[in-house]
């Protein structure tokens, strides 16, 4: 089933998520609709409060618009960053509108743990573009956007053109 994707400048997007406490049959559900909605959307990742469930879960795949698939579902995930900071190129976000994207600062290398479906712990190294994705899908946790992390000035003539755009569509 494809599911709803809040949109910026939606208030709900700014929810500090909970922690996952077990896996049960509705999660497994969420999950696999998760996957169909960000496959569907063309995007390389998807966090649950981006439609409107405020748990810490997150799927992504780097591989999305290849032909073999990468899926991964973090659930409860933790990160550590470190290493050169590198520059996103051209970063986006199903739930920012008008397709805005922009480069944002990002660490190259990510020590991540979480659970997986089975509630295994999994804990690995990521490193160049999946670092980028899960950087990027954890913030949303935590109620960030990648266009919290980009230069006011740029930020200001964003929200500029979010607001007119509300305008036509009201
Ligand atoms: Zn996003």
């Amino acid at each position: 089933m494809l599911l709803d994707i809040l949109v910026y400048p939606d208030p709900r997007l700014k929810t500090v998520c909970e922690p996952i406490k077990e896996v049960t049959p509705e999660l497994r559900q969420l999950v696999k609709d998760m996957f169909e909605t960000m496959y569907d959307a063309s995007g390389v990742g998807l966090a649950a409060p981006q439609i409107g469930q405020f748990i810490r879960m997150l799927v992504m795949d780097p591989q999305s618009n290849k032909e073999v698939k990468a899926p991964r579902v973090l659930i409860n995930p933790e990160l550590e960053l470190y290493g050169e900071d590198i520059k996103s190129k051209a970063e986006g976000c199903l739930s920012v509108p008008l397709q805005y994207r922009a480069d944002v600062i990002r660490k190259n290398h990510v020590h991540l743990k979480a659970r997986d479906l089975d509630w295994n712990m999994i804990e690995e190294d990521l490193e160049g573009y999946p670092a980028i994705i899960v950087q990027h899908e954890f913030d949303h946790l935590n109620g960030i956007l990648f266009i919290d992390h980009i230069m006011s000035v740029k930020r200001a003539l964003f929200d500029g053109k979010v607001r007119r755009w509300q305008k036509r569509h009201q």
